[in-house]
């Protein structure tokens, strides 16, 4: 009476979940933010109290809920999850905070994206653990104080420069996660080949890790797709040459960039010349939102070199004009 196969959306994000390491030491890369929350987290433990709050940013993929996962692993703690934008209203977000245990990990994802009234009361269960519960409305409304237990929130977000300032200042500790580079993410593979019971040749690795757009949530992807190819066609050990083969039929290129990524690039140059122009503009030609653009796709190609910001707008590099095989116009 085993229930019906899980579609393939949920097969992934169980497949992921059984990826995701599960403790700091199998955390590749980052060494800068993992040592210094190893530090915090550790003094926490001494200290026998709920570890200082903690915010992530960075792009998509590079392992912020990994990160908060850990964090209450790491204090043996229970974790809570939820996110910006399933909190709309402060009563949404006092109901989560009332019902916390000591010592419980708040993971806030997109916490970016939290209204104003619940950040608002966010600023006073992070700094006092306290918070004031409205009952009732206009004459009536009586405000009731709150105690709660001393929790650690965990914060991420894709763009900490839309934080207000007084929220952000209330984390003690701030980590920004970059992408990770191409050694980092063979580790990574390594890592998942082995749950995956897939082979690679150690030159299968770096294919799929140059091609991972420096994210371990993408080369992770692949690296199943790679996997399925495999399967299918009966390889035992996956070379070079075969994770070639296997990664042309998807939409990375042999820089690892995707699809969103070369439509910018093309536009950029095709359609405004190599710039510059304004990130709305650029988003309305390619038909995606201006956050995604920002938060996606120019982060990476910003680090690619082919990108470049100025005061007005966004221009393309002489790399990107290289990459699509075009010739620049002349200045
Ligand atoms: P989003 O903001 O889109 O949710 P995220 O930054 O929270 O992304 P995660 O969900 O933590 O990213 O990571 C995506 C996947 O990448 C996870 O399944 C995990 O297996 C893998 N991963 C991320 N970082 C690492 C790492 N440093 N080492 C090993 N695997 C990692």
């Amino acid at each position: 009476d085993r229930p019906v196969a899980p579609d393939a959306d949920e097969h992934e994000r169980r497949l992921e979940a059984a990826l995701r390491p599960r403790h700091l030491d199998e955390f590749v890369g980052q060494q800068r933010v993992r040592g210094q929350l190893e530090l915090m987290l550790s003094s926490a433990r001494l200290r026998e109290r709920a570890a200082d709050h903690v915010l992530l940013s960075g792009p998509p993929g590079l392992g912020k809920t990994t990160l908060a996962m850990i964090v209450a692993a790491e204090m043996g703690a229970p974790l809570r999850v939820s996110s910006g934008p399933a909190i709309q209203h402060a009563g949404d977000l006092a109901a989560i905070l009332s019902s916390l245990t000591e010592g419980e990990v708040l993971f806030l994802d997109e916490i970016h994206r939290m209204s104003r009234p619940a950040e608002e009361m966010l600023y006073m269960a992070m700094e006092d653990f306290r918070v004031d519960v409205v009952v009732g409305k206009g004459a009536g409304a009586t405000s009731i104080p709150l105690e709660l237990p001393p929790f650690t929130l965990v914060g991420a977000t894709t763009r900490a420069g839309l934080l207000p300032g007084p929220l952000r200042d209330r984390f003690g500790f701030t980590g920004h996660l970059d992408f990770y580079a191409p050694q980092e993410l063979e580790l990574v593979l390594r890592r998942s080949s082995a749950l995956l019971d897939v082979e690679l040749s150690g030159a299968g690795y770096a294919q799929i890790a140059s091609r991972s757009r420096g994210t371990p949530r993408i080369a992770n992807r692949l690296l199943r797709r790679v996997r399925d190819w495999a399967l299918v066609k009966g390889i035992d050990r996956v070379d070079a040459r075969a994770a070639d083969d296997a990664l042309s039929m998807y939409d990375v290129d042999e820089r690892g960039f995707d699809r969103l990524d070369r439509a910018v690039l093309e536009a950029l140059c095709r359609t405004f010349g190599g710039g510059p122009v304004g990130l709305s503009t650029l988003a309305a030609a390619v038909g995606e939102e201006t956050e995604t653009i920002e938060t996606v796709a120019e982060p990476f190609l910003l680090r690619e070199g082919m990108i470049g910001r100025t005061p007005r707008g966004r221009v393309a590099t002489a790399a990107a004009w290289e990459h699509l095989g075009l010739t620049p116009p002349d200045v």
